[in-house]
This record gives structure tokens, sequence and C-alpha cells, in this order.
């Protein structure tokens, strides 16, 4: 029996046109599409991180406040524990972001924020499913910010909040910093939110932005560095607004293995962190030179992962190394300048081989 016209009237409308987020199923061989970490660590290393996940007692709920987690974070950030909120993921941490600043400005029906395009779905999707409306500029012929762009989607979008990945989602760049510092400046009364989901992989960090302006936030996660099944993300920002935005949290929004593991990642894992960065980056260096030696376009790459433009339509590329157990993640049905696009993650050196082989064929 569909149960939905029971609901239709009381569902909030976004949802009919919206479809739940679910990355790529089925198996496959070689798993480059979701940015992960190869998996370098050591036996003992996992063993270790194994016991500090188990919690002394079952029975208890975890530390509502997940204090030790985020004085761990703030140390890692260079910032305060009650500058910091942590997360199931960054994507929890952007929901919350949403949650909290989203009443509309005036002469406005709902709130507004402004991001680029291409970037990470989750912000326009988080914002979608809440009534939030999404402003999306197009980065520029480089993938850099659009500075004109940006300012005129501010002046005429009003938007609460403005988020920028950098090292962006999909492209693989970092934005420049004076084009972010213009975006900056041009929006005192919103939250610019700096994702540097891919700071580890990147020459610089844009974090310092952060003591510059007070309408600076920034996101990190621990997520593309190794340890994506813990599912934890965070945000440093001015303490008065974290004090705000940890009213919309729920209380035991982090488990104690979560927690656990996330404080002892950051506090013991540092060399672990440090291994993956070094082969990431130079797997990345390796494979992009390969790439190129084929004739095919890397955008240059300061993220675990390569933004190459196929020789072929992005859609037939991709389900031909899908046919061969090959995953990435394709931007070709999107069209425009897109249609060309694969999204490739820097994994071991097996499975980059694997993915240059059977790239090899269409060149
Ligand atoms: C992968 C990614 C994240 C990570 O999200 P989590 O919820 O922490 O796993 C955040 N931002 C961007 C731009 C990403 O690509």
């Amino acid at each position: 029996m569909n149960t939905l016209p029971r609901f239709a009237s009381i569902l909030r409308p976004e949802l009919a046109e919206m479809v739940a987020y679910v990355p790529h199923p089925g198996a496959y061989e070689v798993r480059l599409d979701a940015n992960e970490a190869p998996p370098l660590l050591s036996p003992e290393a996992h063993a270790r991180l194994a016991r500090a996940l188990v919690p002394p007692a079952l029975q208890r709920y975890p530390d509502p406040r997940s204090q030790e987690l985020r004085e761990a974070i703030a140390a890692h950030a260079g910032a305060t524990p009650d500058e910091v909120l942590a997360g199931a993921g960054s994507d929890e941490v952007i929901a919350l972001l949403l949650g909290a600043l989203d009443r509309p400005r005036e002469g406005l029906s709902s709130a507004t924020i402004v991001t680029t395009t291409p970037t990470f779905v989750m912000y326009r999707h988080s914002a979608r499913a809440r009534g939030i409306k999404t402003i999306e500029v197009p980065l520029d012929a480089r993938w850099d910010l659009d500075v004109g762009g940006m300012k005129r989607a501010i002046e005429f979008g009003r938007p609460n909040i403005i988020f920028v990945a950098t090292p962006n989602n999909p492209t693989g760049g970092a934005m420049s910093e004076e084009r972010l510092r213009a975006v900056i400046e041009a929006a005192p009364d919103a939250l610019v939110v700096i994702d540097e989901a891919y700071v580890a992989f990147a020459q610089k960090s844009a974090a310092s932005l952060r003591g510059a302006y007070p309408n600076v936030a920034v996101l990190g996660t621990l997520s593309k560095i190794g340890f994506a099944s813990l599912r934890v993300g965070w945000v440093v920002a001015p303490a008065e607004l974290i004090a705000e935005v940890d009213k919309v949290r729920q209380p035991y929004n982090l488990s104690i293995p979560q927690q656990r593991g996330a404080t002892f990642v950051l506090r013991e894992m540092r060399a672990e962190i440090e291994a993956v960065k070094t082969f990431v980056v130079a797997e990345r260096e390796r494979i992009a030179g390969e790439l190129r030696r084929m004739g095919i376009e890397v955008t240059p790459s300061e993220a675990n992962f390569l933004w190459i433009e196929t020789p072929h339509p992005a859609v037939e590329v991709f389900e031909s190394l899908a046919k061969k157990g090959v995953l990435v993640r394709s931007f070709g049905a999107r069209g425009g300048r897109l249609s060309r696009r694969l999204r490739v993650t820097v994994g071991l050196t097996h499975e980059n081989d694997r993915l240059l082989e059977a790239l090899a064929e269409w060149t």
C-alpha cells in the first residue's frame, strides 16, 4: 500500500525532487570513487586503534560534550576547545551549521547559501533538505574562484553561509588565497566556511584566515586521511558562534568508539597519517605524469584524487572502466564542461596501475 499520499501534504516539498545520497552500489575489485585513503595501516597500528575503540563501560552514554576529542582537535588545529564542534563526519557539522544559521534575511522567504560549482554536493543537498536556497557560482576556466561571480551572488542572494572547499572536490586544486580573501571581505555578515577535507595533501592550509577574519569557519575531517570508517569531522569557528550551533547538536552525537578512536588517531597516529600523505602525494604525481604522457589532460591536484579530461564522453569511459572492475566517479552526466570529466582517487600502486592500463585503451 502506498502511504505517500497520506503524507504528501505534510512532507517538505523539496523532498519530492530530491534523491537520497547513495554511493555507487556493486562489487568492484578496484574502488577509486570515494576519495578514501589506501589501506596502509600496519597490523600493529590497526590493533592499537581497535583496542582504543572499546568503551570501558557499555551501559554508559558517551561524554555529551566530546571534551577530550575536542581538546585533541583543538591541539591539532591550533585552536581552543571552545572553538571546536565535532560531529559524525563533516556532513553532520555542515547540517548543524545550516540548522543554526537558517533565519531568512529581512525580505527573503528562506535562508540562502552560496557555493561554487562543481563542488562537494553535501552543501546543496543538506541545504535543500532544510528548505534553504542554494546559489552555485561556476568556478573559472582554471577551476579557481570567480570573484566577480561570487560577489554578485553575495550581493543579490544575501547568503547566510558561503561554502568553499579548498582543495576543492572534484576539481582537486586549491583556491587562490587572494580570491578567497576577496570573497570573505565581500560578505562580512555571512559565515564563510572553508572546507579543508583535503588539506593533508595540499601545499598549504587556508586555516590562518580564521585568525584574520571573524566571519570564517574551517571544516576538517578524518575521512580522507585513512579513517573514514570512524565518521568524525569538525568545525573550528569563533567560540560565541560554536556555543550557538552547539544548541542544535544532539547531546550524544558521537559514540564512545567515535570519540575514543578519533582522539587516539589525532594524538597517537601522527606518523601513520604522515605516511598516508607521503604515499598518496607521490602516487598522485606518478599517475598524473603517466596520464599526461598518454595525452590525457590532468588538472594539477592538491588532493588525494585527480580530475581528468577523458578523450571520449566520460560516461562511456566510466562504463568501460567499471566493466574492467575499476570504479571511478563520472561527472559526464552533468554535461557541458563536465561531459568529459572523471574523478579518480589515488589508491594502492597496483590499483592505480589497473586504472592506467584500463585508460590506455582509450588513448
Ligand atoms: C569527503 C569530503 C568531506 C568529508 O565528509 P565527512 O562527512 O567528514 O566524511 C567534506 N568535504 C569535502 C569537500 C569532501 O570532499
